[in-house]
């Protein structure tokens, strides 16, 4: 490798940093602090010195400035809320009364009031609190939290750069308040947003600030002219102001497009932008658009959304080629390092030779740091640091846990017609009809049933070695056996063994695969206090034993009634772990749904006549430019094909989500050619039915007639009202009755009504039909 241009200006910076700390210290001390066992002040002084550890290890590992402000109790889109105002009236009250409960009652709402609605934050796991925003909203500054936050860092002497969301960025991902019409803009209200987002500058300048950054990441999404035009004149205006720190703007999490040019032409003082792979366009269209000169680019090399370790020697090429269109080029994480594990030295389960090619925000710190000594003083200054990760790089390449040779065959062997039914949909549904002579509106539910505390030590006593597996598999068995006499009684007709032996859809099914490595400490927020443990899809996924047919022929064993196979979809196997970064997605989809397909077909043969394959996940991994979205749907609906595609055609395969909007991709719902659908439906009154109706879905589907995310049961002739409802819509043949999801995060009691009341609202419309 050769010597690089020296650029003595480099620096090392990141966007955000985990904020839960090694213990999850702020999970506990907020969750204790919402039970009364934590005073306020003992949770603040949690939290100061969560910032300020963090800020230590981040300037241990070499980072030359500190992001500020990107803490948070709960989230940073609801801090934004906050610092601009936009308190919902229906939780001013609480908040006047004392900002800290009122903050938490806007995130989690009260016995009165609700919550605010809470989201994806982009194509991310992590949620976010959206703001409701209306023609009445007025807009005020609240920096206290920003310059706060910035003084600590301060104080401890630290560089520090607040992070704030952007405004173009805050206003496009709010929804209307609630009664305020559908069709207002939230964009509209730029011109009374701007004058606060100035004062609250204005009090970071004098709180010390040099650089303040603003993050703008739904510019990496389709945008309008209108859009862009308000992104021009944003940057226009707080460009102009005269009392104000230098303006870094920032976007991340993909290509900038048409953007980027709007933003070259700002009158701000820096970019930082994301060049890693799937945002690699952007190098071109920078220096298309002429580049920053005289300007400060802070190029995010190092991902911080994947687990792996960086490849110097490519990152150290881009960097070079932005030195020849900036001013000054600092290194960085592509976007916060608030998607990745804290840190990869306590994984002591995983293999030296495999925990190499990780790396969680720690380390992607210290990797951030080398490649900014790398362009300051030349790449001899990091030849040793070069070394090694070649090395590194080398050793996961030929590893023989990341290749098998024979996974890699089958995979490619694959054709269209594995992925076919033998038979149409209507022959299979009349074949199906006569194998299980269901009734007209047949009920079912969606799988699991009340993870109870006795399932948890179950979990936990086999986990410290307090009982044996003999042991854990006469509670399970005991529990399933519960499950199949309840749904007997209560008189569904399409059962399901309840999945007692899951702790998560994901986990279950990683730990069986071959390929597939789960961590010890791995947290990541999802949102709030909830943080979840993402497997790694390390290498090529085989299965080795079949993974659920032992519960669901036992539970088949207990009853003369259909029991319904339960697997997780090969999409929501990918969204919900950290993926391969070595091959495209669409690969690794396809090896996935290789190995269900192998567990769909061992199920068939030990006589589970239904097999139900659940994909949550495939419409909040869409892509967020529109361009990318075919691609994405064609390899999502044929990993699905390929798992299901193989069975006889009097097998019935179901398929589940959970989401209300899927408008955008019914089209890819229909291609999975499921025989059965269910889909979450109870909250939008059967609006789901009506989609399909209009787009002409022609196979079964049961729209939820209970929503399971409330302790509240529906009654019976609720239930029923909304099968009246549904029929409008899916004729009586092809509609089901079921749940909107599953029941895991239920009680019994409600599980028990809601189940009955459901039943019987079959029951009263089965009647209206015949007497019809
Ligand atoms: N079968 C799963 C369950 O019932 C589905 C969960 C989900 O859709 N998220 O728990
Ligand atoms: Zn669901």
């Amino acid at each position: 490798m050769t010597t690089q241009p020296a650029a003595a200006a480099a620096q090392a910076t990141v966007h955000g940093y985990p904020r839960q700390g090694r213990n999850r210290e702020l999970k506990k001390a907020i969750e204790g602090y919402w039970k009364g066992d934590v005073t306020t002040d003992a949770l603040r002084a949690t939290a100061a010195e969560l910032r300020r550890t963090n800020w230590q290890q981040l300037a241990e590992a070499g980072i030359d400035e500190v992001p500020t402000g990107d803490f948070s109790y709960y989230d940073h889109v609801l801090d934004t809320s906050v610092m601009v105002g936009a308190v919902p009236q229906r939780h001013r009250e609480a908040v006047r009364a004392d900002g800290l409960d009122g903050y938490f009652a806007m995130a989690r709402g009260t016995q009165d009031v609700a919550p605010l609605e809470m989201t994806k934050w982009f194509d991310t796991n992590y949620h976010y609190l959206v703001p409701e925003l209306g023609p009445d909203t007025t807009f005020t500054a609240d920096s206290a939290k920003q310059v706060d936050e910035l003084r600590e860092a301060l104080a401890l002497g630290h560089t520090a750069r607040p992070v704030l969301v952007g405004p173009v960025t805050y206003l496009l991902l709010a929804k209307p308040a609630p009664g305020v019409p559908a069709g207002f803009e939230p964009l509209t209200l730029l011109e009374r947003l701007l004058p606060v987002y100035a004062e609250v500058l204005a009090d970071l300048r004098a709180a010390g600030a040099e650089w303040v950054q603003l993050d703008e990441p739904a510019l990496v999404q389709d945008r309008t002219s209108a859009e862009l035009n308000a992104v021009a004149r944003t940057y226009r205006d707080l460009g102009a102001l005269t009392d104000r720190p230098k303006l870094l703007v920032a976007s991340y999490f993909g290509r900038l497009g048409e953007a980027l040019p709007v933003l070259v032409k700002a009158p701000v003082e820096g970019l930082a932008i994301d060049f890693t792979d799937t945002a690699a366009a952007n190098l071109d269209d920078l220096a298309a658009a002429g580049g920053l000169p005289g300007r400060r680019l802070v190029a995010g090399v190092v991902n911080g959304r994947n687990v792996w370790i960086n490849d110097y020697g490519k990152s150290l090429t881009t960097l070079a080629t932005l030195l020849g269109l900036a001013d000054r080029v600092d290194v960085a994480s592509s976007c916060s390092l608030l998607h990745v594990p804290l840190d990869t030295a306590p994984e002591k389960d995983i293999d030296p030779e495999i925990l190499r090619w990780l790396a969680f925000a720690r380390q992607k710190t210290g990797e951030i740091a080398t490649l900014a000594k790398g362009l300051a003083e030349g790449t001899d200054a990091i030849a040793a640091e070069i070394t090694a990760n070649q090395a590194d790089l080398a050793s996961r390449a030929d590893s023989p846990v990341i290749y098998d040779p024979v996974v890699q065959a089958r995979a490619d062997a694959v054709t269209g017609s594995d992925g076919r039914r033998s038979l149409p949909y209507g022959e299979r549904a009349a074949a199906q009809r006569a194998r299980f002579g269901l009734p007209l509106l047949p009920t079912t539910t969606i799988g699991s049933f009340p993870q109870t505390d006795e399932l948890r030590t179950a979990r936990a006593d086999l986990r410290a070695g307090r009982i044996g597996t003999a042991g854990y598999e006469e509670r399970i068995e005991a529990e399933i056996g519960e499950v199949i006499s309840f749904q007997e009684r209560t008189g569904i007709d399409v059962l399901v063994h309840g999945e007692p032996e899951r702790n998560d859809m994901v986990h279950y099914f990683a730990e069986q695969l071959t390929g597939y490595l789960a961590t010890r400490h791995g947290w990541v927020q999802s949102y709030g206090t909830r943080y979840v443990r993402p497997p790694v899809l390390a290498g090529d996924i085989s299965r080795p034993d079949p993974m659920t047919v032992r519960w669901t022929t036992y539970a088949q064993s207990l009853t003369d009634r259909p029991v319904k196979g339960m697997l997780t979809g090969p999409v929501t196997m990918l969204a919900w772990s950290f993926v391969r970064d070595d091959q495209p997605l669409g690969d690794t989809a396809r090896q996935v749904a290789l190995a269900l397909r192998d567990e769909v077909g061992d199920l068939e043969a030990a006589g589970t006549s239904v097999i139900q394959v659940d994909e949550p996940a495939l419409r909040e991994t869409l892509p967020l430019r529109t361009a990318d979205r075919p691609a994405y749907l064609d390899w999502a609906t044929e990993s699905f094909r390929l798992t299901t595609g193989g069975v006889r055609p009097d097998t019935q395969i179901h398929t589940h989500m959970c989401y209300a909007e899927f408008g955008d991709i019914i089209q890819a719902i229909d291609d999975l050619d499921a025989d059965v659908i269910s889909l979450e439906a109870a909250r939008s009154h059967m609006q789901v039915a009506h989609e399909l109706a209009a787009h002409g879905y022609p196979r079964e589907a049961g729209p939820g007639v209970y929503d399971i995310h409330s302790p509240r049961v529906p009654g019976a002739e609720e239930a029923a009202d909304l099968l009246r409802t549904g029929l409008e819509a899916i004729p009586a043949e092809r509609l089901w009755v079921n749940p909107d999801c599953g029941l895991k995060t239920r009680g019994w009691p409600e599980t028990r009504a809601a189940l009955g009341n459901l039943v019987a609202a079959a029951r009263t419309v089965r009647g209206e039909l015949s007497g019809s």
